[in-house]
């Protein structure tokens, strides 16, 4: 099986250069933090904390979670429910930043991601792929832009789906959520010692994609 690891900060271009990625190079492309979105929104649904670990660690053996792709879209499935539309909204994104801070949630993301790498050709995108999930992944990137220039993305992302809110939330969110994934004790986002690290702040979608593609091939051929 071939395992591209793609990891970086939040608004740094991940999820959209792991699916062109994936779609050029004929795989399948799995979004891990829409995992642990879903992880945070189960929990929310129940009426529980997401940083309540004992709350959640209860929770935990009812998620029972399917992941599909539909129309060459991921959903994903929780104990029978697409959660898929509820996953992007603001609120969630801090949610999810908590709720993966907590060991017994990370252990059992961990293990779906491992399963789902060994049984077929992957681009992950998340925050540890290339350090503690997949560790002997074929390639591995750190993707990266400026704070300022991944909050102007998720700012435009944002305002275009209708969402009011203004820049300076969107970057204390970025600057928020960096130091929670950067701190926490159990695989914090740092870059692998083996990964190629793309600062993605000047450069097009396309020539992110096409610079992924080329070292992506050069690796396995
Ligand atoms: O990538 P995305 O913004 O959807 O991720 C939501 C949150 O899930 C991140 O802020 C991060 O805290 C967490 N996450 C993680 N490990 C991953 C993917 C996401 O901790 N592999």
């Amino acid at each position: 099986m071939i395992n591209i690891a793609i990891d970086g900060p939040a608004g740094a271009g991940k999820s959209t250069i792991a699916k062109a990625v994936a779609k050029r190079l004929g795989m399948i492309y799995l979004d891990t933090g829409a995992m642990y979105r879903s992880v945070a929104y189960y929990v929310l649904e129940h009426g529980a904390d997401v940083n309540d670990e004992r709350a959640v660690e209860a929770l935990l053996p009812g998620i029972e979670m399917d992941i599909r792709y539909e129309n060459g879209m991921q959903q994903i499935y929780v104990s029978g429910k697409n959660v898929t539309p509820y996953l992007r909204e603001p609120h969630m994104s801090k949610a999810a930043s908590d709720v993966s801070a907590l060991p017994c949630v990370r252990y059992k993301m961990v293990e779906l991601q491992r399963e789902f790498a060994a049984s077929h050709d992957v681009v992950l995108d998340g925050r540890d792929i290339g350090t503690f999930v997949l560790p002997d992944a074929n390639c591995k990137f750190f993707m990266t832009a400026s704070p300022e220039e991944r909050a102007k993305r998720r700012f435009k992302e944002l305002t275009e789906k209708g969402s009011v809110c203004t820049f300076e939330e969107v970057l204390a969110d970025i600057n928020k959520r960096d130091y929670n994934d950067s701190h926490r004790a159990v695989a914090p986002l740092k870059q692998a010692e083996d990964a190629v690290r793309i600062d993605t702040t000047d450069m097009s979608i396309e020539q992110v994609t096409e610079c992924v593609e080329r070292i992506v091939k050069e690796k396995t051929k």
